[in-house]
């Protein structure tokens, strides 16, 4: 199964896209976590986008394209989170998978509303070493702020602050839904509430891929 996931910063589409990998056995890309673990080693790669993602804007077409192609060359089903983000990204991935003979099978949105985002953002926190999420209030950690996987003390991301995401939905909102749309035509998004609870939304996906995997 090759899978896109859509929705806005704070939807829940990297925990949902990390469950699925899971129960269908597939590798899950995400863009943004390439990124960060690019700003962490402090690659060239990491140098070059880290500003840019501290005030919430887009990484280069042309640096993203790229990155993401040497990813598909090497696996035959994926979950793409976070690409592609512009109509740029999105007719490149067109042509990419035609010619690896690796068509997309469907594009999953999970739909939330910006209030939404914002409350749930400032509660989102990350392990630094792991990369596990949590949400302080619907996704907590068993200890007090810590990984329940390897114990390190979790952090907020710098982009995860109210005027960055806002900045981040606004950027969404403008370069990613026409991509959502153009998906739309194609008769391949799947649409999920995301304002229900994490299991459920799991449970409402994990259901029509099912299905879906049947066909
Ligand atoms: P995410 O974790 O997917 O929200 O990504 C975090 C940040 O990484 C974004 O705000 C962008 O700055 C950058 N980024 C991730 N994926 C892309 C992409 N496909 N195109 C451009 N920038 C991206």
């Amino acid at each position: 199964m090759r899978l896109l996931f859509f929705g806005p910063p704070g939807a829940g589409k990297g925990t949902q896209a990390k469950k699925v990998a899971q129960e269908f056995q597939i590798v899950h890309i995400s863009t943004g976590d390439i990124l960060r673990d690019a700003v962490s080693k402090g690659t060239e790669l990491g140098k070059m986008a880290k500003a840019i993602m501290d005030r919430g804007e887009l990484v280069s077409d042309e640096i993203m394209n790229s990155l993401v192609k040497e990813k598909l060359e090497e696996l035959d089903s994926f979950i793409l989170d976070g690409y592609p983000r512009t109509l740029d990204q999105a007719k490149f991935l067109d042509q990419a998978t035609k010619e690896l003979q690796k068509e997309i099978d469907a594009a999953v949105l999970i739909d939330v509303s910006e209030e939404e985002i914002v409350k749930r953002i400032s509660n989102r926190r990350v392990c630094p070493n792991c990369g596990k999420v949590y949400n302080l209030i619907t996704l907590q950690p068993k200890e007090d702020e810590k990984c329940d996987v390897c114990g390190t003390k979790l952090i907020q991301r710098d982009d995860d602050k109210e005027e960055v995401v806002r900045e981040r939905y606004k950027v969404y909102k403008k370069n990613t839904e026409p991509v959502i749309e153009y998906y739309r035509k194609n008769n391949k998004i799947i649409t999920i509430d995301g304002a229900q609870n994490v299991e459920d939304v799991t449970k409402e996906l994990f259901n029509i891929l099912r299905s879906f995997n049947k066909q």
